[in-house]
């Protein structure tokens, strides 16, 4: 978690949005009030649904609770790609189970990180995000859900297992961090692109020309919240209400008027999500 800057100031409102991808547990939230209480200062500037997410079994316990708990949470259920060694046949019943409640709407995070593998003590190698990856896929086809993937350097596998696999009717790509190509094979699959703060970083050439080739009907927003701290509050701690200085960078970047693409958008993340 970032630390050291003060939280960022309330942005201008802009409505309404949602916020794709965050985490509410790692922002400090632990029970109804504090998830509230988060939730609140998101709607004050018009971040008024969230999606929060799971990367272990302990956080999707939490997402499914968190959900139950306030109407304007959703919750995604997954074990991160760096924990997929921790898939054995009894994560997998529970996570089953957890995916299956109607207030979880999407399969995730799921995907491949190989970025971590070798740096981090305890994180799943290659070979064993590879078969978790499928095993995700199988589910969110299975329980008709859409996916949400994490890619971290790893482009080119994530579109073959996918294709091996045969994707589910919606694919997510969260926090879409590649560069034009990728976008370009990504929406030609029909995958949903989501960006998040990284748009915003003033050296993120590559990702800021990719996210100009997205159809309007394609693309979603997120914070990733507490990571990933929008321009101009880079290494703050996020949370979802600084998600409006996120869409006016990408509404500069893609030319387009703030509040239309907070409404194209959230158009967007009730059709897929289905809320
Ligand atoms: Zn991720
Ligand atoms: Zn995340």
């Amino acid at each position: 978690m970032s630390a050291g800057r003060p939280a960022p100031e309330l942005p201008e409102p802009l409505s309404p949005i949602v916020d794709a991808h965050t985490h509410l547990d790692a922002c400090g939230a632990t029970d109804a009030a504090s998830t509230a209480a988060i939730v609140d200062r998101a709607a004050s500037v018009g971040v008024g649904r969230v999606v929060t997410v799971a990367d272990d079994l302990a956080a999707a316990r939490w997402a499914v609770r968190a959900a139950h708990w306030d109407d304007r949470v959703f919750a995604a259920v997954a074990l991160h790609p760096t924990r997929a060694n921790a898939l054995d046949d009894d994560a997998k019943a529970e996570l089953e189970q957890l995916a299956d409640d109607p207030r979880v709407v999407a399969v995730g995070e799921t995907g491949l990180d190989y970025y971590w593998p070798g740096k981090l003590e305890g994180c799943a190698d290659i070979e064993t995000q590879i078969e978790g990856f499928r095993w995700h896929i199988d589910l969110a086809k299975r329980i008709r859900k859409p996916l949400m993937i994490h890619n971290r350097e790893a482009d080119h596998d994530l579109l073959t297992v996918l294709l091996d696999e045969g994707p589910p009717d919606t694919v997510i790509f969260h926090c879409f961090s590649s560069d034009t190509n990728m976008a370009l094979s990504c929406v030609a699959e029909g995958y949903v692109l989501s960006f998040s703060g990284t748009v915003s970083f003033r050296n993120a050439h590559e990702l800021r020309e990719a996210a100009k080739v997205v159809p309007d009907d394609q693309i979603l927003v997120e914070t990733d919240a507490p990571y990933l701290t929008p321009h101009p509050f880079r290494g703050a701690p996020n949370e979802p209400y600084c998600l409006p200085y996120t869409v006016r960078a990408l509404a500069q970047l893609r030319e387009q008027d703030p509040v239309e693409l907070a409404k194209i958008t959230t158009a967007n993340a009730r059709r897929v999500y289905r809320i």
